[in-house]
């Protein structure tokens, strides 16, 4: 899965920008219990086999009214009783071998007792007739007198353990079944089920009854029921049925978004040796949705926010593709084969992230892969909430286990240990893993064993040291030139601090030592605390690089000196190399000779992400020399992904005329509609005198999805002048878009924070049935710092009808409002805050709020890191 719950609400978009949020707003969510998740998996009684689930929809309560068949099997002498997870659902009769039979509920049980003790092995069938308006689990998204035009839609989404409040069923991954859904909704409608569709058919009164059938087994989380009004484009893959579906009336959308879906397919079938293993594959686009994506078997759900508009597609370098080839990937490594617990999830979730980058090296090419690996990098060791948890692991009272571990250090382990033992044995130990683990539940001794058997190749220690220990590698580096020996004698330290979990790393690593008679490469092994190696140089190295080309998950301090670092931003042959060295010369201020190789980096660089990250390092260095070539690199039309950091970087430069004028003029005309907004939102940073007639005028305007009126919403609650209060009141109402409701109503908290008509205004909002739009009230009230906003959020709290994501969050800006002295204000999704506390970033930078977020915004945005990260609740703020 990827969760992205505040996605919908953002803004605009990118989802980036969400994702940095979603991360800061991690941090501020209190501790307390707030994952329920069962960390272990159960002990069973049953194994259930088959479930034909037959549902109908009371659209007007928004009730869903079942019929479900259970055919399950003893697995133990003296089962009394058949206990399933049912909550909120009202079950009106069962019946046990079709007799009807008596039963139980409790708040998360249906207890079925049997007429005798059954043995090991025998056979029943339940019937179980309920109904129920699910709190979660299932969502009814119709028109209502606000959105009267919207698409009506019916989805599910059953990860963690959700499906329960919609289908009393077995609510744990560690069991499998196959299924039939057999689903009778509005003749107009269309639906989406796991497996083969086999038929529709009349149902009568202007119904029809949709029949999938899944002859696969899975696990009940991965479960789905989509219906309503879709448009749908058809293709295949290999005689396999490959379909997309958009909320009806933007079906136009699909094959611009979607349509490398089967070259994905095509390549991980290969890769793997395992070809795709189910019947079809379904991509179902649904609004409000309450993560980023869904792997369910075999039918896909993601969010309409995918279904990015025509003219706005070409300005994301990977488009959707993250999110696309991220849920694909769990056909396999989730779906065909599955974690047993929760504990075991990166087995999930590492191979999906890690999968992403496999499809981005081989269509975007090397660069761009390199480029996200080491955002990734940067953004993990930014997470310190992430530092000393294991991966495997048991405890997640305090957390999610869906976090930045399983995610992007589990992709990036993955990463590790096809680069250290090549891609020949990974792909040959992966294809055995499959193979032997298809339709089974795994734990990661499971991968280990797979390798061994086939690549026999000992990966204990590795897995010991990075999925069952905690942190990783920090190195401090220094070397000194024996010019008597010729040798380099480099010195490395590992820094981070031996505690818990984490220990010291034994890793391979690759130095190139660069001298006027070119590089020379040295493999090492770094295992103590400390240690010096003396490698061979023949004369005085122009260049000295520790683990050449980023293949590691580690942090470096390396003590050069200035000339080397500018050497490096020219001359070295990957990317990791020459960013690390774009990065290190932004602590060198008021240095010409710095600004002036930035400034080239930034013109010639041969991949974007090197170029985007000079701009974003002059945006750090003052001076009108820096400003200069950041204004000037707006003269050589780079892709937007550039354009717009360009432009972002220009917004620091504060009382510079040329600077506020050439923003001006791009906010108002420009190719880029990602320009066009990063300069709306550095004007409202800026804060100059006209800035609001801009501001004013670009919400009035119109552009794709209302992508500009979106981001000058923002802006206003960055420039914070009362003159906005009316437009944004005017834009937070019902039935204006949710994007642009959600964007206004984020800055509107940040409009006169002492006005009890406002924050009355955005309580008011908590009770829409609008998932975005109570998100954006519930952050707006909390960074707002008006405690009389106090009781609607504990009232709010109280309600049945909160998505599971909601809860913790709401208590969490509860907490912000009863300890504003210690909280640091949170971000609003998709607004910075205006107030300008400062605290560090990943790479140890003091930064206000507004600078981190537009740092986090840029990373993320550009990397096209999108969906997964945020489930990583990225880099919080330290404290
Ligand atoms: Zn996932």
């Amino acid at each position: 899965m990827i969760r992205e719950f505040l996605r919908n609400a953002s803004q605009h978009r990118s989802r980036p920008v969400f994702l940095a949020l979603a991360g800061m707003l991690a941090s501020f969510i209190a501790a307390p219990q707030v994952f329920a998740d069962e960390p272990y998996a159960r002990s069973r009684d049953y194994d259930l086999q088959h479930s034909k689930i037959v549902l109908r929809f009371d659209l007007d309560q928004k009730k869903v009214l079942g019929d479900v068949t259970h055919s399950l099997s003893i697995l133990r002498d003296g089962t009394a009783k058949i206990v399933f997870d049912s909550a909120g659902l009202t079950i009106q009769k069962v019946t046990v071998n079709k007799a009807t039979a008596k039963f139980e509920t409790t708040a998360e049980k249906l207890i079925v007792p049997l007429a005798a003790e059954a043995k090991t092995g025998d056979k029943f069938e339940i019937t179980i007739r309920y109904e129920g308006k699910p709190a979660k689990g299932m969502y009814f998204i119709l028109p209502d007198k606000d959105y009267p035009d919207r698409p009506s839609q019916i989805w599910t989404q059953g990860e963690s353990e959700d499906t329960h409040y919609y289908l009393p069923t077995y609510d744990y991954p560690n069991d499998r079944l196959t299924t039939e859904t057999i689903l009778t909704v509005p003749a107009s409608w269309i639906t989406v089920s796991n497996g083969k569709l086999m038929s529709v058919t009349d149902a009568g009164k202007g119904l029809k009854a949709w029949y999938w059938k899944e002859s696969i087994p899975s696990s009940t989380y991965l479960i789905t029921v989509v219906a309503g009004e879709f448009d749908e484009v058809k293709e295949s893959w290999h005689g396999i049925p490959v379909t997309y579906y958009a909320p009806k009336g933007r079906g136009d959308r699909l094959p611009m978004n979607y349509g490398r879906t089967p070259a994905m397919i095509e390549l991980f079938s290969k890769k793997f040796g395992v070809d795709y293993p189910w019947e079809k594959y379904a991509q179902v686009m649904v609004d409000d949705f309450v993560a980023g994506g869904m792997e369910n078997s075999s039918a896909t759900t993601n969010t309409s926010t995918s279904l990015v508009h025509p003219k706005l597609a070409p300005e994301y370098f990977t488009g959707e593709d993250d999110l696309i080839s991220h849920e694909l990937g769990h056909q396999w490594f989730g779906d065909l084969v599955t974690c047993k617990d929760w504990g075991d999830i990166w087995l999930n979730e590492g191979f999906a992230t890690f999968l992403e980058a496999v499809w981005t090296e081989t269509h975007f090419g090397k660069d761009q892969a390199d480029y996200e690996r080491w955002t990734n990098a940067r953004e993990w060791f930014g997470s310190n909430n992430l530092w000393n948890k294991p991966i495997v692991r048991h405890d997640f009272d305090d957390s999610s286990e869906f976090d930045g571990n399983a995610y992007g250090k589990g992709g990036w382990i993955l990463y590790m240990l096809r680069h250290q033992i090549g891609e020949d044995a990974f792909y040959r130990g992966i294809k055995h893993y499959l193979e032997v683990n298809r339709g089974k539940n795994v734990v990661t001794a499971d991968l280990a064993k797979a390798i061994e058997e086939t690549a026999h190749i000992n990966v204990d220690q590795f897995f010991s040291q990075w999925l069952y220990g905690a942190g990783a590698p920090k190195f401090d580096l220094s070397y000194a030139y024996d010019s008597e020996k010729h040798q380099v004698m480099l010195a490395v330290k590992q820094v981070q601090k031996i505690e818990g979990r984490v220990g010291l790393f034994r890793v391979p690593v690759e130095v190139e030592i660069t001298t006027a008679s070119g590089p020379k490469l040295y493999n090492v092994t770094v295992s103590k605390d400390k240690q010096t190696f003396p490698l061979p140089a023949e004369s005085a190295p122009l260049m000295v690089l520790f683990e050449k080309g980023g293949h590691l998950l580690k942090s470096t301090e390396f003590h050069k000196e200035k000339k080397e670092w500018l050497y490096q931003l020219k001359n070295a042959a990957d990317l990791a190399d020459r960013a690390d060295a774009a990065v290190a010369l932004g602590t060198m201020k008021n240095d010409e000779e710095v600004v002036a190789a930035l400034g080239e980096t930034l013109r010639n660089d041969k991949a974007w992400g090197v170029r985007a990250t000079a701009a974003d390092t002059l945006g750090k260095l003052d001076g009108s020399s820096a400003s200069k070539l950041l204004l000037a690199a707006l003269d050589s039309h780079d892709g937007p992904w550039v354009r717009s950091r360009v432009v972002s970087a220009l917004g620091n430069f504060k009382d510079e005329a040329a600077v506020a004028a050439k923003l001006d003029a791009i906010a108002k005309q420009d190719d880029s509609y990602r320009a066009r907004a990063a300069a709306l939102q550095a004007l409202g940073r800026l804060k100059g005198p006209k800035t609001f007639e801009t501001l004013d005028a670009a919400v009035a305007g119109d552009s794709p999805d209302g992508f500009l009126r979106n981001a000058a919403l923002r802006a206003l609650g960055s420039l914070g002048d009362d003159k906005a209060v009316p437009v944004l009141l005017q834009w937070s109402a019902a039935g204006k878009p949710i994007d642009s409701r959600t964007a206004a109503i984020n800055s509107l908290g940040r409009m006169q924070k002492d006005n009890k008509d406002i924050t009355k205004q955005i309580g008011a909002y908590l009770v829409e049935p609008h998932f975005p739009v109570r998100m954006a009230a519930i952050y707006a009230l909390g960074g707002r710092g008006d405690v009389s906003a106090i009781p609607a959020l504990e009232a709010l709290l109280k309600s049945d009808d909160l998505s599971i994501e909601m809860a913790p969050m709401i208590k969490g800006q509860i907490a912000r409002l009863k300890k504003p002295a210690d909280g640091k204000p949170g971000a609003n999704p998709g607004a910075g805050d205006a107030d300008e506390d400062s605290s560090e970033s990943a790479a140890g930078e003091k930064l206000t709020t507004e600078q981190r977020l537009e740092k986090l915004e840029h990373l993320l945005q550009e990397m096209s890191e999108r969906l997964k990260s945020m489930e990583k609740r990225l880099p919080p703020p330290k404290q």
